[in-house]
């Protein structure tokens, strides 16, 4: 169809200071997909994070909801409905559970509809119900992962950009977070999954993005890239 992609990142190129990072990359996501952005440490996926967060210029052109992207700020983008689980959480870690997750919706002003949201966070997390008082620092990791994400829910996120997902987490965790991935998307979230596990990734994810350098090298459906020799080679030890 002609539909304009969700999001659409064309030609970009950004870096720090005088360092490039990114060298006109190029990326789409559709509404309601799953795609991963792999590749090894260093590639530029965070940097690619930051550029959509808003957080660092960039040249070439981003388009996310049939509106200029580039053109907004960081809260004018998270108003939009972008809304990134950053690296390493960056939970409040003296505040409860729940009251993370309410931080999550400090921009909602519909008091009914966020306590609904409270709710179905614990009905996909139960484990954060069971918790919801407890202070978000004294959690496992993964269980401060659940906590981030149902805080980037919490603010009714159109695009969910999420950046290493599975660091440190054990498999049985992992699987519970994709899991969560699946049932988010059902429900009309589109997500944007930044990991160097490229297993995880591609278990995860619809399509997905192979960058190095900077690049986009290669890309297509997750099942494809699983089954392709360069890929195995480099990335999954086969
Ligand atoms: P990682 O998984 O390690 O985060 P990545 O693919 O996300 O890898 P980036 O974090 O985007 O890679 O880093 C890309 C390059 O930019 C690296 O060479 C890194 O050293 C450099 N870089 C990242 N952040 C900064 C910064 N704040 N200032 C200067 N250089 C940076």
């Amino acid at each position: 169809s002609s539909a304009e992609a969700l999001l659409r990142v064309e030609q970009v190129s950004a870096g720090y200071g005088l360092m490039p990072v990114l060298h006109g990359l190029s990326i789409e996501v559709r509404a309601a997909e799953i795609v991963a952005l792999v590749g090894s440490n260093g590639a530029g996926k965070t940097t690619l994070l930051r550029v959509l967060s808003r957080l660092l210029p960039c040249t070439g052109t981003l388009r996310f909801n049939r509106q200029d992207l580039a053109a907004m700020t960081p809260d004018q983008a998270f108003g939009h409905g972008l809304v990134q689980v950053p690296e390493g959480r960056q939970l409040f870690d003296r505040m409860t559970v729940q009251d993370n997750l309410l931080m999550g919706a400090f921009r909602r002003h519909d008091k009914a509809a966020v306590a609904r949201d409270l709710q179905r966070m614990y009905q996909l997390f139960p484990r954060l119900g069971e918790r919801r008082r407890q202070l978000a620092g004294s959690m496992s990791g993964g269980e401060q992962q659940m906590c981030a994400m149902a805080r980037a829910l919490m603010a009714a996120p159109v695009l969910m950009m999420i950046d290493e997902m599975s660091l440190g987490l054990a498999p049985v965790i992992v699987d519970q977070l994709t899991e969560v991935l699946a049932e988010i998307r059902k429900n009309g979230v589109t997500v944007l999954l930044v990991e160097q596990d490229v297993q995880v990734a591609l278990g995860a994810a619809d399509r997905a993005y192979v960058i190095e350098n900077g690049r986009v090298t290669l890309a297509g459906p997750a099942r494809q890239l699983i089954d392709d020799p360069a890929v195995q080679q480099a990335y999954l030890g086969v």
